[in-house]
């Protein structure tokens, strides 16, 4: 697939602060968007259908799977989730860079598709602050809290998949991490030619 656009995974154990973080990224960052996957997981009080996902039915999720409208998609816990591949690629293809906010099994789908991927780990800042985020309010027992954990755990193994991890201690400081990622890509040779072609041919005229 030819693009123009990069393309982003950014993957973390729930707990990371990852949403709010690529949030904040999106508001301060041109030309960059996030994509919003589908998923078969019941709406949380305070989500938007089309803004946090686009919430489907298992059938109509089977029948996206079936046209190959996904470029991945992974069960996570109980629930599905998947990628529009063509809203993807009419962004990359319009320039803009794309965010996908995915766990890491759709991370590694994406790499083996498209290998310019650049993939980055968001972590905790330590294990009881990861706990401390996954305990909540206090009214989930043990064993939920546990099993979140676990699967923090899990996702957090693949963070050597990736090409950067950001550490979120401190938010700010986070969010200057994923400035600075996105803005040195910007200015690679490769990419630096792609925007500035004709500047970079008039200079050497
Ligand atoms: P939640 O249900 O808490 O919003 O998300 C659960 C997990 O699913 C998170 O790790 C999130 O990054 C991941 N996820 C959300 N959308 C997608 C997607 O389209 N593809 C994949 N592979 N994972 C996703």
């Amino acid at each position: 697939m030819h693009s123009q656009g990069t393309l982003y995974t950014i993957s973390a154990p729930s707990g990371a602060g990852k949403t709010s973080l690529v949030a904040e990224l999106l508001k301060r960052t041109p030309r960059l968007e996030v994509s919003v996957s589908h998923t078969t997981r019941p709406m949380r009080p305070g989500e938007v259908d089309g803004v946090n996902y686009h919430f489907v039915s298992h059938a109509e999720f089977e029948k996206m799977l079936e046209s190959s409208a996904f470029l991945e998609h992974a069960q996570v816990f109980d629930n599905f989730y998947g990628t529009s591949q063509q809203w993807v690629e009419s962004q990359l293809a319009a320039g803009e860079d794309v965010i996908l906010e995915i766990d890491w099994q759709g991370a590694q789908q994406v790499r083996r598709l498209m290998p310019n991927t650049v993939a980055i780990f968001i972590m905790p800042p330590s294990k009881e602050a990861l706990n401390e985020r996954l305990t909540g309010r206090g009214q989930d027992d043990s064993a939920v809290i546990q099993r979140r954990m676990d699967a923090a755990v899990a996702e957090m193994s693949h963070y050597v998949e990736s090409d950067f991890v950001v550490i979120n201690d401190d938010f700010d400081t986070a969010l200057a991490d994923l400035e600075a990622i996105v803005r040195s890509h910007r200015l690679s040779l490769a990419n630096q030619q792609l925007r500035h072609q004709a500047l970079l041919s008039a200079l050497l005229s």
